[in-house]
């Protein structure tokens, strides 16, 4: 076994859309700006930004919790299944959050499964226009199996 596999990431993707409050606003334009590019794609959110932005546009936008009740770890958990494969994510700079170690935990899975990420509005739209959003892309993840068995093996069990 090796320790990489190529995962896929289906030409109609898995989109995470997540937007701290006082980014919400810049997230809703910046949808309906990119309406006809976004409905090609299956969109989730974090709570309230699913629900805003799903009121505001005419896209689907499935909702999970939000995202101080544990919706951005719902996220990552989804990454971590293969669920979702990239994620949009307008976090305010200048606003402490409670749930930092949240976000802090999803921008770390976000790195391990290799996921395009984007957390201003210029990395939003540089991504949103790649003539690879037209495309399957193949990448290569840890494999995590063969993680778990060369760990099981070489780790001390007593
Ligand atoms: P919300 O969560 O969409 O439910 O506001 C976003 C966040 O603050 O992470």
């Amino acid at each position: 076994m090796t320790d990489k596999i190529t995962l896929t990431i289906p030409k109609k993707k898995n989109i995470a859309l997540i937007a701290h409050d006082g980014k919400k606003a810049e997230l809703i334009a910046w949808c309906k700006e990119n309406t006809e590019i976004l409905k090609k794609h299956f969109l989730c959110g974090t709570g309230t930004t699913a629900r805003m932005i799903a009121d505001a546009t005419d896209l689907p936008v499935r909702g999970y919790n939000s995202g101080p009740l544990g919706g951005d770890q719902q996220i990552g958990a989804k990454i971590v299944e293969g669920k979702i494969d990239f994620v949009i994510f307008f976090s305010d700079p200048l606003t402490a959050a409670p749930h930092d170690p949240d976000v802090k935990a999803l921008m770390r899975i976000v790195q391990v499964y290799d996921i395009p990420f984007a957390n201003n509005k210029a990395t939003a739209d540089f991504l949103i226009r790649s003539s690879l959003m037209d495309e399957e892309y193949n990448h290569d993840v840890i494999n995590f199996q063969q993680n778990i068995e060369q760990r099981a093996h070489t780790l001390p069990n007593k």
